[in-house]
């Protein structure tokens, strides 16, 4: 009979099945640059995300850091394919410290700790009244809102989806221009783009080629 695994041996599954959140105390690895802020992205409140514990796609209460996935193909942006090991091994993420694929109770533990948010790891006062102007205008449930009220109202709940649309898509332009950030920041600041994740909502967006945004359903043979 097979033994049960007691020790990590180094496989890499965990790392390309997925990519780990932060935990607040995992800020320091972004303030010192050991994590990279263009390799992270934001799950708003409301936004659609896999619960890598439960295996489920669930809307999330909680803000989230994410570590990106590689694309195509998923697994975690620091997993080195060629060399089979984690390129920030001696700072990785406290998730990834705990996991034990053999025995989940300290994956558990760190999981229920505080999680870290956007404030958690921005500290620039311009980017943060850029990240609330950004909630008040773009939030998700703002969002799902105008999205519900099409079915009654037609052109004009698809105009007020189309002017959320287009201004989380313009400040995206701006960030980097007026701010000076790495355009690769973006989606930390600002989560990632609605013309993206409007998917959660059975929705899709077409470029006209005049620059405009055209709504349609995602499967458009319904
Ligand atoms: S924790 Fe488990 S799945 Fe992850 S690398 Fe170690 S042995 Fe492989
Ligand atoms: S940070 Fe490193 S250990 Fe954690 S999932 Fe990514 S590659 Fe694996």
């Amino acid at each position: 009979m097979e033994k049960p695994r007691d020790h990590c041996i180094r496989c890499g599954e965990c790392c390309l099945r997925s990519s780990p959140s932060l935990q607040a105390s995992d800020a320091p690895l972004v303030y010192k640059n050991l994590i990279k802020r263009s390799d992270l992205y934001s799950v708003r409140v409301g936004e659609l995300v896999r619960d890598n514990i439960r295996g489920e796609l669930k809307i999330t209460d909680t803000e989230l850091i994410k570590v990106r996935e590689k694309e195509p193909g998923g697994g975690c942006v620091f997993y080195d394919d060629t060399e089979k090991k984690c390129t920030v091994y001696r700072h990785r993420p406290v998730q990834c410290r705990a996991l034990k694929c053999w025995d989940e109770s300290e994956f558990m533990r760190v999981y229920a700790s505080p999680k870290a948010g956007r404030r958690e790891i921005i500290s620039d006062h311009t980017l943060l009244r850029l990240i609330d102007r950004h909630e008040e205008r773009c939030a998700y449930a703002r969002l799902e809102g105008c999205v519900n009220r099409i079915k009654g109202h037609g052109r004009e709940a698809v105009e007020s989806v189309l002017q959320i649309l287009k201004f989380d898509h313009d400040i995206r332009r701006l960030i980097p221009e007026k701010l000076d950030v790495d355009p690769g920041e973006t989606d930390l600041i600002l989560g990632r783009p609605l013309t993206k994740t409007i998917i959660m909502f059975g929705l899709k967006v077409v470029r006209q080629p005049d620059g405009t945004f055209f709504l349609t359903l995602l499967d458009s043979s319904l």
